[in-house]
């Protein structure tokens, strides 16, 4: 997906865009707008919505989900790193982007010419940005990030305080933000979040001049009310997908991942399928092809596992999973055939499977099911199954 900008295209309906698909996303505009409106009511209206869209937007799509949140009216935008950053600009993203990892010196003068919030963890980064600051005639805002007991980036309280206080005095920085991180945000048991908190807040007080502070992700924001400060980071939480330990604050998943069945084989009783023949037919079976596999994201840990649903039942996934393709096992759905709408994700009639579903018989997290969805799948964003734009090629 290369394409920065999402074409748009004519007033055409999902199901005619589609019937000649082998595979697609769909990305459902309305609801990643409601789920906007829910979470700004769940967490009030005097905190800020921080929408994280590393990863290209959680495997969803970058350029159609960023611009369609900008839309939306969410305050600000959070990324991992520097190139993520460029390309919202390039999307034509206004809000405030703040790069939640590490950057190096040499990322300043791009950082400073698009605007970006860069986290400083060291000396040598502040002053590439004070030469940056310089050359471009800009002050930037720069972040800190406390570590709490997560352990992974940050500073630990010490020395947070030290360098917040050293770019104080550097006229070309301006230090907006203080932030930190849960390392038991999505845990049954997040009381650890208490003592990261407790050593947040004695940081906070020693830098009060500090004006912007976060330290939730979305299952923080949902739980957890004194953690929300000036804004909360979500990214699961707007792409509909409810943390494992929290209750749904009304919101509603953005994304459906679906195929066609292409072909229905007939194996004999005692024929295997797949790489390694690792599934064998006991009885006389009707087994469709499903044209995505792991080179498209779907978890090759699925193979002889996994759940689709065809005709509105359940089909199991037989066989191994292989990178363009796998096998399901349709001899229990009447009229299954080629042509018939597979949804791996999301919803045919009754039936329901969350990413959440996926996630579990792939002996994964939801996050893991999404992020993996490769750019060779196309992303087709509607609303009220009318297409809006696509991302990619049909
Ligand atoms: C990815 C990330 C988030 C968002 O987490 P969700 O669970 O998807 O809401 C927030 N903060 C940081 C530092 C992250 O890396």
């Amino acid at each position: 997906m290369t394409e920065p900008h999402a074409l748009t295209a004519p007033s055409q309906t999902l199901a005619e865009l589609t019937r000649e698909l082998n595979a697609w996303v769909e990305l459902d505009l309305a609801r990643l707008e409601a789920n906007v409106v829910a979470l700004r009511r769940w967490v009030g209206h005097d905190v800020e919505l921080i929408a994280v869209v590393k990863a290209n937007a959680y495997g969803h799509g970058t350029a159609i989900i960023a611009p369609a949140l900008e839309r939306f009216g969410i305050d600000r935008f959070a990324v991992f790193s520097v190139p993520e950053g460029i390309q919202l600009r390039e999307l034509g993203i206004s809000r405030p982007v703040l790069v939640l990892g590490h950057a190096y010196p040499r990322q300043a003068a791009d950082a400073v010419s698009h605007d970006l919030t860069l986290t400083v963890d060291e000396p040598a980064l502040a002053q590439a940005l004070v030469a940056a600051a310089q050359a471009h005639g800009r002050r930037p805002r720069v972040h800190i990030k406390v570590d709490t007991g997560l352990h992974r980036f940050g500073l630990p309280p010490h020395e947070a305080v030290a360098l917040a206080e050293w770019l104080r005095t550097l006229p070309e920085i301006e230090v907006e933000g203080l932030w930190t991180h849960m390392a038991n945000a999505d845990e049954a048991d997040d009381s650890f979040s208490d003592e990261q908190q407790a050593r947040f807040e004695e940081t906070a007080r020693r830098l009060d001049w500090i004006p912007y502070r976060h330290a939730a992700n979305s299952a923080t924001a949902i739980r957890r009310a004194t953690l929300r400060y000036h804004g909360v980071r979500t990214g699961i939480g707007l792409l509909g997908v409810v943390p494992p330990n929290t209750e749904n604050p009304g919101i509603r998943p953005v994304l459906a991942l679906k195929a066609r069945l292409v072909r229905i084989a007939e194996v004999a009783a005692g024929e295997g399928v797949s790489y390694g023949l690792t599934w064998r037919a006991r009885r006389p079976s009707r087994i469709g092809l499903v044209p995505i596999g792991y080179g498209d994201g779907w978890p090759r840990s699925l193979s002889n596992c996994g759940e689709v649903l065809v005709r509105g039942q359940r089909a199991p996934v037989v066989g191994r999973v292989c990178m363009d393709q796998f096998l399901v096992d349709v001899t229990d759905i009447p009229g299954a055939s080629s042509g018939d709408e597979v949804v791996l994700i999301g919803e045919q009639g009754k039936e329901h499977i969350g990413a959440e579903d996926v996630a579990r018989l792939a002996g994964t997290i939801p996050w893991d099911i999404v992020a993996s969805l490769q750019p060779r799948i196309p992303r087709i964003a509607h609303r009220g199954c009318i297409v809006e734009a696509i991302l990619g090629t049909l």
